[in-house]
């Protein structure tokens, strides 16, 4: 079905409340100081689980409730910066900052650095020169790519992986280069991986200006000592949630459009990129539906998924729990690519289906959506396609270009973000989930 008048008419009417009362940005603002830094399991994230449930009742939407979910709980406790000491010299070098990699093990580390750009380098060296010493991945992402979040595929192989690669090789620490392609004094967390087969190994993210600098250090002195020192604790598992809230169909009430983002956010900042907009903008696209007096057709939901930083067990449950009772998905949609002006949408469907939603862009380049194509929607919703192939899995995408500058970093916080581009985010989702409800695909 091609795109009507009425629809771009209905259309203008989401953009102009979003724009003029829209809720998004004092909801975030609520989100990200009242609830605050929000890792799974700590109390932080509880919080976040009480304050989007009660915005959403507060809503009046249809119905609200949480899902219960087991998640992990670790914490970062205390962290020093990484001390650089010269062999032959005692000028003292600028302390760099350091963070240590979500779920590392605590340790105090101080030995000499042996630096690569990957797996690739660090497997061809003898594990003599590597033994005792410290692994500096320094591999930058990419800035020929436009799209930043693929330049971020091309290097976070090196913080998931780094630590079970150095410890195979005999090191006994990892500090891996930050990813962001501007060069600035914040370290930036992330999720790591360890092997049972290998010696859990202490990691830290150093910035990337202490990258930089750590990197000519080396150069001129290939023995200097390196220190740090982290005291993260790896607690029992907390129990948890999701929170849903919902719109009943009037035509198909147990077929669902679901659009949602995580609540759980790494601990440094105030996840307000990530993934704070996200999770407000899908409260937001019923909210918007609703005050328009919009009449859904299948039944419209807002998930808050808990637990996609390091364990995705949110999502998972969500999928489960759905699946089980036979609720079915007609579209899982998820914005988690920061609050950035809304620049299109990734559709993981089949091509009919990918067809049939490109008819609707002539409606969206007004707002300066220009791009729906194929494309990778997002982790959160993944597991609904996995249990169901039908299911059109939709990832907003926004300018990618400064988002790299506040992943997982402190920085991460609600004065980085821009009011009209999250609204406008907010209302480029309400108008896609209208066109679904409306169309189908
Ligand atoms: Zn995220």
């Amino acid at each position: 079905m091609a795109q009507s008048n009425e629809d771009s008419l209905f259309i203008a009417r989401i953009f102009d409340e979003a724009l003029t009362k829209g809720k998004s940005y004092p909801d975030l603002q609520d989100l990200c100081k009242q609830a605050g830094p929000r890792l799974s399991g700590s109390a932080a994230a509880q919080r976040a689980v009480d304050l989007t449930e009660s915005k959403m009742i507060g809503y009046g939407f249809d119905s609200v409730y949480r899902q219960e979910v087991m998640v992990p709980h670790w914490e970062r406790g205390t962290e020093s910066p990484l001390v650089v000491t010269l062999s032959e010299s005692d000028k003292p070098i600028r302390p760099m900052p350091i963070c240590a990699l979500g779920g590392s093990v605590a340790g105090d580390i101080n030995g000499k650095v042996i630096e690569v750009m990957g797996w690739n380098e660090l497997s061809k060296l003898d594990p003599k020169a590597i033994e005792g010493k410290i692994v500096f991945f320094n591999r930058p992402m990419d800035a020929r790519m436009v799209y930043t979040f693929g330049a971020y595929g091309t290097c976070v192989d090196q913080r998931v992986f780094g630590a079970i690669w150095a410890a195979s090789k005999g090191a006994k620490g990892i500090i891996v280069r930050s990813m962001n392609l501007r060069i600035d004094d914040y370290p930036h967390t992330g999720s790591m991986a360890y092997s049972d087969s290998v010696t859990k190994i202490p990691a830290v993210a150093v910035s990337t200006l202490g990258a930089e600098e750590l990197s000519a250090l080396l150069k001129a002195d290939s023995n200097l000592i390196v220190h740090y020192s982290i005291t993260p604790k790896n607690h029992p598992d907390a129990l948890s949630h999701n929170v849903i809230g919902q719109l009943t169909g009037t035509k198909y009430p147990n077929q669902y459009i679901a659009v949602g983002g995580h609540l759980d956010a790494w601990d440094l900042g105030e996840g307000a990129h990530d993934d704070g907009a996200g999770c407000i903008q899908s409260i937001e696209v019923l909210r918007l539906l609703k005050t328009l007096d919009y009449t859904p057709r299948y039944s419209l939901r807002s998930v808050m998924f808990m637990n996609e930083e390091n364990g995705l067990k949110g999502a998972k449950e969500y999928a489960r729990y759905c699946d089980s009772l036979g609720q079915k998905h007609l579209v899982g949609i998820e914005a988690d690519r920061g609050a950035f002006a809304p620049r299109g949408f990734f559709v993981q469907a089949n091509p009919e289906q990918l067809k049939h939603i490109q008819k609707w862009l002539p409606l969206f380049e007004e707002y300066g959506i220009y791009v729906i194509k194929g494309g990778g929607a997002g982790a959160d919703v993944g597991p609904l396609q996995r249990l169901d192939e039908n299911v059109v899995l939709i990832g907003f995408v926004p300018d990618s270009q400064r988002y790299f500058d506040y992943h997982h970093a402190a920085n991460d916080v609600f004065s980085s973000v821009n009011r009209r581009e999250l609204e406008l985010g907010a209302a480029a989702l309400a108008s896609l989930v209208y066109l679904l409800d409306k169309y189908g695909v």
